[in-house]
C-alpha cells in the first residue's frame, strides 16, 4: 500500500483536484490520501491557510472576520461548483462556521482549530468528488482515527506515540479510498491541534509509518528536488536519489523539501519517500531512501543558510583546565540556547548558535556569566555567520573534495571563518560571512558539479 500526500498547489482549484484524483485512481496501491488546504492558484493569490489565520486573528481582535471568512467559503464554493459536487458544501460550511463562531477560551487553541479547516474541507471535497465519479472514498476524521497531538513546552504540535497504533487500523476494506486531512489532529481533551506550517507532510509520514506503507508519496509541483536552490543557478542538477541522512544534513542548511519533522516517522521504519509532480506524474521524481542504489554525482547537494552567531571564548591554558568546555555548555543550557557546533583551538573555543535564539539580551547574560564564572580572558561575538554545507555520501571514497572546495572559495575571495568535516565524511561545513552565503553556494556548485 502507498500513502499519498498532495500539497496545496495540487489542490488549489477544481482542475488540480481532478488531476489529484486521476493520479490516485491510476494506481490501486494508492489507498490512503492525505491532503493539504488549497494553496495559491497564481503567484499573487493567498493560501486558504493564510486566509484562515486572518479569520482567527480578526475574530480574536474583535475585528471584521467575516470578510476573510467569505473569501474562504467562496473558494470552496467555486471548487465544488466546478466539480459538480455542491452537495458537499453544507457540511463544509457547517464545519467551518462551527469552529469560527465558537467561544474563544484560549487564543492558541482557537487559532489552531480555525487553521485546520482548510485541510478538513479539502478532504471532504476530494472524497465527495471521488464518490461522484463512482468510486468508494471516505473522508477520515483525525479524531475518530485517533491522531493525537499535544503542544510541547515550546508550543509546537507533536504526535503522541499511541497514534501509530490507532492509525494502523485506519484501512478497513480493500475497496475504499481513505481521504485524510493533513496538518491537524486532536489532543486528549478533544481539541484541535495543528502541526507547524507545512505540517501535512508530517501527517502523511505518520500515516505511512502507522500503516507500514511500501512507499510514502509526496506530490508537489516540481519534477525533482535539485542539488542546489534553483533560484541560484540555471538548470540545476536533479537529485534522483538521496538518503535520509543526506537530506537531514542539507535540511540543516535550509534545504527544505519536506517539513523537517516529516522525515523521522518514515526514517525509523525505513519507508522510502518519493517526491513527485502532480503536473507531470510520469516524471520519476526524487527518492529519499535509507540506502542508495546508485550515485549520479559525487556530491548530492549544496545548501547555505544565514542566521548563525559565533561566540569565541579565549582563556589562557584552557586546554589544561578540566571541565571548561562542560561549564561553557552548561551555561548555554541553563540559558535555554541550543548549541549547533563547537570548533575549538588550544586556548579558544567557538560556540555556534542560531541568531534567533541568541538575542542581544541573551548574549549579554551568557557572556557575563562566562567571563565571571569561568574567568575567560575575553569573548568575541560575531552575529553574521552563514553555514554552507556540501553533502554527499559518495564523497567518503573520493580524495580532494575539501581541497577543491576550499580553493574555489579562496579564488573567489571568500574568507572561510570555519571549516568542519564530520568523521562520517557525508558532509563538509563552511562558515562564511552572511553577505557571501549565496555566492559561496554558487561558487561551490560551479566547482563541484562541473567535473
Ligand atoms: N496548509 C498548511 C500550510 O499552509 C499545512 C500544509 O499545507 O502542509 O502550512
Amino acid at each position: 500500500m502507498k500513502v499519498t500526500k498532495f500539497g496545496g498547489s495540487s489542490l488549489a482549484n477544481a482542475f488540480q483536484i481532478q488531476k489529484v484524483c486521476d493520479i490516485v485512481l491510476s494506481d490501486p496501491d494508492r489507498r490512503v490520501v492525505v491532503v493539504s488546504a488549497p494553496g495559491k492558484r497564481t503567484k499573487d493569490d493567498t493560501k486558504v491557510t493564510d486566509l484562515l489565520i486572518d479569520v482567527a486573528k480578526a475574530r480574536i481582535a474583535g475585528g471584521d472576520y467575516k470578510k476573510p471568512l467569505g473569501i474562504v467559503l467562496e473558494r470552496f464554493r467555486e471548487i465544488a461548483e466546478e466539480l459538480d459536487i455542491v452537495d458537499v458544501l453544507p457540511s463544509i460550511e457547517e464545519a467551518i462556521t462551527k469552529v469560527v463562531e465558537a467561544t474563544i477560551t484560549d487564543t492558541v487553541l482557537y487559532t489552531d482549530s480555525v487553521k485546520a479547516m482548510g485541510e478538513d474541507s479539502s478532504a471532504r471535497v476530494v472524497a465527495a468528488y471521488l464518490n461522484s465519479t463512482g468510486h468508494k472514498a471516505v473522508y477520515c476524521n483525525p479524531k475518530e482515527a485517533g491522531l493525537l497531538i499535544e503542544h510541547n513546552d515550546a508550543g509546537k504540535g507533536v504526535v503522541l506515540d499511541e497514534s501509530y497504533d490507532h492509525l494502523s487500523k485506519l484501512v478497513k476494506d480493500n475497496e475504499t479510498l481513505y481521504i485524510f486531512p493533513g496538518f491537524y489532529g486532536y489532543n486528549k481533551a478533544g481539541q484541535i491541534i495543528t502541526f507547524s506550517r507545512g505540517g501535512s507532510d508530517i501527517t502523511g509520514s505518520i500515516l505511512a509509518g502507522a500503516l507500514c506503507a511500501e512507499v510514502y508519496e509526496n506530490w508537489t509541483d516540481v519534477d525533482n528536488v535539485y542539488a542546489v536552490n534553483p533560484s541560484l543557478v540555471s538548470n540545476p542538477f536533479p537529485i534522483r536519489e538521496i538518503t535520509y541522512d543526506e537530506m537531514r544534513e542539507l535540511a540543516y542548511a535550509g534545504f527544505t523539501v519536506l517539513h523537517e519533522d516529516a522525515l523521522f516517522p518514515v526514517y525509523v521504519r525505513g519507508i522510502p519517500v518519493n517526491i513527485k509532480n502532480t503536473n507531470n506524474p510520469k516524471a520519476k521524481g526524487t527518492w529519499i531512501v535509507s540506502k542508495r542504489t546508485h550515485y549520479d554525482s559525487l556530491i548530492t547537494g549544496i545548501a547555505g543558510e544565514k542566521g548563525f552567531v559565533t561566540i569565541t571564548i579565549n582563556k589562557y591554558l584552557m586546554n589544561q583546565q578540566v571541565g571548561f568546555l562542560f561549564n561553557v555548555m552548561r551555561i548555554f543550557m541553563e540559558e535555554g540556547v541550543s548549541i549547533e557546533h563547537i570548533p575549538s583551538g588550544i586556548d579558544t573555543v567557538t560556540v555556534i548558535v542560531r541568531k534567533k535564539y541568541f538575542t542581544p539580551e541573551v548574549q549579554e547574560v551568557i557572556c557575563n556569566r562566562i567571563l565571571k564564572e569561568l574567568g575567560a580572558t575575553d569573548i568575541k561575538v560575531e552575529r553574521d555567520l552563514a553555514i554552507v554545507m556540501i553533502v554527499g555520501e559518495a564523497m567518503a571514497n573520493s580524495v580532494g573534495i575539501m581541497a577543491r572546495a576550499a580553493s574555489a572559495l579562496s579564488n573567489a575571495g571568500i574568507n572561510l571563518r570555519i571549516v568542519n568535516q564530520g568523521a562520517s565524511e557525508i558532509s563538509m561545513m563552511f562558515g562564511v560571512a552572511e553577505s557571501y552565503c549565496s555566492y559561496a553556494v554558487k561558487v561551490l556548485y560551479k566547482e563541484l558539479f562541473r567535473y
